[in-house]
């Protein structure tokens, strides 16, 4: 992969030392161009329409469908499309919600983002089942009691890597034994999509959330996988339009999935985003991406680690995109407010996941995370900018 080639496709990119894509990644032209022209020649509303145009954009929106199925290795009717990763797990808990009952046990883990931790703590009040969670230990997840911990377990939800601090979880592994006891698997894969070759069948998941722009899709766009068999199975999350097959003044009935869950007016520019950055995923290589996203990833933080105030806080050996770092003596806001005046864009804080803030001991940390259009111009300017960070506030070790 060229990379600096790549980074011209990007606005932003050539402006900015951006390393905050876990947040949001950036958009190429492409996909700007995309949604640009789709509103400019088809802009107008899906599914009903019998018109020339109506039936042009339905055809795009659900191309985008069927596009995003073949890249995780789905069927285009187990895609629903969604606002983003928070609203994809918070369906689920409301969908979920007749499976569960008193006694039964709802399992997460310590490193989720509060958008998987929290519908799954309000679910358990709701119907009073016990929510479980599998705890960190030097940055990993303890599986010790794993086994056990599945017992009556209805429901595990997971993060395939922690948007925090860039642990890799041996999701496979853990489906596998979950489905073996019958718990009902879901991932959290807003990290790992980006950058990671995925398949449904392969993890062995039930569902799947991600968010579109961490994929460089517009914001509002998201995707919720759910095999065919539970989505049968559970009840929508939003009624009204398109969602039905009768309606009388007292009681309605339901059409089939993916429609089923998609009451509405749906994103329609933001599918066509998708689409088109999909596409772009593909014509890069998504095994380009991952190696290219790990090199400048590994560049940083050995290069962070030859400065003694430096802390990385992340597991042996990380391969992820995140670098989540301490430094001795210096605030994570102050030192994202001098690397912003470097013009270096981090984010600092808890990462909304103060759980695991607590369980490392810090109040937060400095999070950089690459993409793609990320190069060795950007490595050296993330360490001259922490290097001045230690200059102005931090204190000798
Ligand atoms: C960003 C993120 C979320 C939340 O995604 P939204 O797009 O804000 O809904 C959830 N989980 C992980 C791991 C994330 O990185």
């Amino acid at each position: 992969m060229s990379n600096s080639k790549l980074k011209k496709d990007f606005p932003i990119a050539g402006k900015t030392h951006y390393l905050d894509s876990a947040a949001m990644a950036l958009k190429p032209r492409q996909v700007i161009e995309s949604v640009k022209k789709f509103m400019e020649e088809s802009s107008v509303n899906v599914n009903r329409g019998l018109y020339t145009i109506a039936e042009k954009a339905t055809e795009i929106f659900e191309s985008s469908r069927e596009n995003t199925a073949k890249f995780i290795g789905a069927k285009p009717e187990e895609i629903i499309h969604t606002s983003g990763t928070t609203m994809g797990i918070n369906a689920l808990a409301y969908s979920l919600q007749p499976k569960i009952k008193k006694g039964d046990i709802v399992l997460t883990t310590e490193m989720e983002h509060h958008s998987n931790l929290v519908p799954w703590q309000e679910l358990c009040n709701r119907t009073g089942a016990t929510l479980k969670i599998i705890p960190v230990k030097n940055f990993v997840l303890d599986t010790e009691n794993f086994g056990a911990m599945l017992k009556n377990a209805k429901i595990f939800s997971c993060t395939h890597i922690s948007n925090a601090i860039g642990s890799i979880n041996p999701i496979k592994e853990l489906f596998k034994k979950a489905k073996d006891s019958g718990t009902i698997t879901i991932l959290d894969a807003a990290q790992s999509v980006p950058h990671t070759k995925i398949n449904v069948k392969k993890i062995g998941c039930d569902a799947l959330v991600f968010s579109g722009h961490k994929i460089m899709a517009p914001t509002g766009i998201g995707i919720l996988y759910v095999s065919k068999e539970h989505e049968e199975e559970i009840d929508p999350f939003f009624y009204g339009g398109k969602m039905i097959n009768s309606v009388e003044l007292k009681k309605s009935s339901w059409t089939s999935p993916p429609n089923k869950f998609e009451a509405g007016t749906p994103n329609i520019e933001g599918a066509v985003g998708l689409k088109s950055a999909i596409d772009y995923i593909k014509k890069t290589g998504i095994e380009e991406i991952e190696n290219h996203v790990g090199k400048i990833s590994r560049k940083i933080r050995e290069e962070l680690s030859k400065i003694p105030e430096v802390k990385i806080q992340q597991e042996e050996n990380p391969k992820s995109s995140i670098i989540s770092f301490t430094i001795k003596g210096v605030h994570p806001h102050d030192a994202a407010s001098i690397l912003n005046e470097h013009n270096i864009c981090v984010r600092a804080g808890h990462h909304c996941a103060m759980p695991l803030m607590k369980n490392i001991g810090v109040i937060g940390t400095i999070r950089a995370s690459t993409y793609m259009y990320n190069d060795t111009e950007d490595v050296n300017a993330l360490v001259n900018g922490v290097n001045d960070c230690i200059k102005l506030f931090g204190v000798k070790k």
